[in-house]
């Protein structure tokens, strides 16, 4: 079978979901038994994600194979539940950077370089490799971005391109806002005209329309965006706000969607299987048991900077029928004003985030120390794990000053140190230990009792590491390091054997949740806040030393 491509572009706003959208596009899709897989294109011009302030973009991605993506990615992989490759993630930066190579290479041969064919081609290129290496039944290509933007064209050049060239293995499906008015009440369709009207103008007719619309879309108004996008009135869908993004494949599976996409495409009409995802959105629902969790880090004004585990945390909590209420701690709060760290006394659970630079640090580590003297449930999560080892030095080993020579290259005691294979390099992008490391598990400890088995592969991000001249003072003094790199003598998780649940680690578990697959770690966690909430032992006390 020849590879389908199915383009999603966005209208009126960014920041409408429409990486939800395709997301659950390819859902429904696969819920069909076609192996569907999803590429992001970004037209900034980063080579990735890396170099990015969360603050702007949020998450970066982290794929198993290092790649530093957009956060689409993630809701492709959890939606799908797939591993997608770094190089599904194509931004303009990349394209540029290959055309210019090639052609200080000469391999132009004499050629004037131009936006087209050039950049076309090679974009094109990067899209149908996918198809190539992989031959998935379809291809999501979400263009990130809003239609009408400068940089995006050359990317619609290139679908429109793809579909003169493949016009029966192409569709064009269009995600704009239609707003309600808050005077009347009524939904208005004008944006999302113009923003067809704009697609149209760069010579791309929408074959599907999705409304992003706070309420389902009536008859009438569906007839209107018909009429005036040219495109047939069942092809006009609606994705209405919904309580969880989870319910997205089911209200546009509900409307026809996935019947609707295999039929134009000339695919097999199959039925959906939707069951698992039924029950796992019911699952969420079912929770009605709170646990207070708190995130604590610097970032946590915009909260789609941690949006992996936030998800993470939805998982689990699904597994357990219990709802999370996610409470964010900003650690510079905590820094500003010390006695602000009480307040930690409302949670269930504490997780201490990723993160890079001095910002907010002191707060996380007077966070930590609180956690870890008042008995509450905590996971620290890479910064976090390396914060928890420097509070650990500095309150029970003793070490005044400890610190990461991140925030203190003259710290009397570097517990954390910049590892031997980053020392030498100068560049920031795509230079840190990135992607999936494999990694022992020590037996007996609670690492162990949670995942069942000593061998684990989880993705990494980090420059830094516990400093192996503190090993034995650390151990000494009663940190427990529970896992290791297989490779190389690092730190992977750390844990305190005589505290109700204080685990942490120096990779990111959250990247690898899926809805139907939670992570064990987190798992663990909501499962001990829960306990502990309910007056209960530690459910890991068969471990604890007593
Ligand atoms: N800044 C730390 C390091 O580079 C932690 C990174 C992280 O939390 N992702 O090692």
């Amino acid at each position: 079978m020849t590879t389908k491509y199915i383009f999603i572009t966005g209208g009126v706003l960014s920041g409408l979901g429409k990486g939800i959208t395709t997301a659950s596009i390819g859902k429904i899709l696969q819920a069909r038994g076609y192996h569907v897989t999803a590429i992001k294109i970004d037209p900034y011009l980063n080579m990735d994600a890396g170099t990015m302030n969360p603050f702007q973009h949020g998450e970066v991605f982290v794929t198993f194979d290092g790649g530093e993506t957009d956060l689409d990615l993630g809701h492709y992989e959890r939606f799908l539940d797939v591993e997608v490759p770094k190089y599904h993630n194509i931004t303009s930066g990349q394209v540029y950077y290959t055309v210019i190579r090639r052609e200080r290479k000469g391999k132009y041969l004499g050629q004037t370089v131009q936006l087209i064919p050039h950049v076309t081609e090679e974009i094109k290129r990067r899209i149908i490799l996918v198809a190539k290496r992989e031959k998935p039944d379809i291809i999501l290509i979400e263009v990130g971005g809003t239609v009408g933007d400068y940089e995006g064209l050359p990317f619609l050049e290139a679908a429109r391109q793809m579909k003169l060239e493949m016009p029966s293995d192409v569709l064009f499906v269009h995600v704009a806002l239609v707003p309600v008015l808050s005077t009347t009440g009524e939904l208005k369709t004008k944006p999302l005209q113009h923003s067809v009207a704009e697609l149209r103008r760069v010579g791309i007719q929408p074959d599907i329309i999705i409304a992003r619309a706070p309420k389902p879309l009536d008859e009438s108004t569906r007839r209107k965006i018909s009429l005036f996008t040219n495109v047939p009135i069942n092809a006009v869908f609606t994705s209405h706000d919904v309580d969880t993004i989870y319910k997205v494949p089911l209200i546009l599976e509900e409307q026809g969607l996935g019947r609707y996409i295999v039929t134009k495409l000339g695919l097999e009409p199959r039925e959906p299987r939707l069951d698992d995802w039924v029950a796992f959105v019911r699952s969420l629902e079912d929770g009605k048991d709170e646990v207070n969790i708190y995130m604590c880090g610097k970032y946590v004004k915009l909260h789609d900077s941690y949006i992996s585990i936030v998800e993470a945390i939805k998982h689990a909590a699904a597994k357990l029928r219990i709802k999370p209420n996610i409470i964010w701690c900003d650690t510079e709060e905590i820094e500003k004003e010390p006695s602000k760290v009480t307040e930690l006394n409302n949670a269930d659970a504490v997780i201490v985030l990723p993160g890079f630079g001095a910002r907010g640090v002191e707060g996380k580590i007077e966070a930590i120390r609180y956690v870890r003297e008042n008995n509450i449930p905590f996971l620290g999560i890479c910064y976090g794990m390396q914060l928890a080892t420097v509070e650990f030095a500095r309150n029970v080993a003793n070490l005044k000053g400890a610190h990461t020579t991140e925030v203190d290259p003259n710290t009397p005691y570097p517990v954390i140190d910049i590892t031997p294979e980053e020392k030498d390099i100068k560049e920031l992008g795509g230079t840190m230990i990135l992607g999936n490391r494999r990694i022992n598990i020590v037996k007996g400890t609670i690492a162990h009792a949670i995942y069942g088995t000593t061998e684990i592969v989880e993705r990494h991000r980090h420059r830094y590491e516990v400093n192996p001249k503190f090993f034995k003072i650390l151990t000494e003094k009663g940190l427990v390091f529970s896992a290791w790199r297989s490779d190389v003598p690092r730190v992977e998780m750390i844990e305190l054997p005589n505290h109700y649940f204080f685990v942490a680690t120096q990779f990111h578990p959250e990247f690898r949740s899926r809805p139907l697959r939670p992570h064990p770690i987190f798992v663990a966690l909501l499962n001990a806040a829960y306990s502990k909430k309910h007056g209960l032992p530690s459910p890991w006390s068969h471990v604890l030393v007593k």
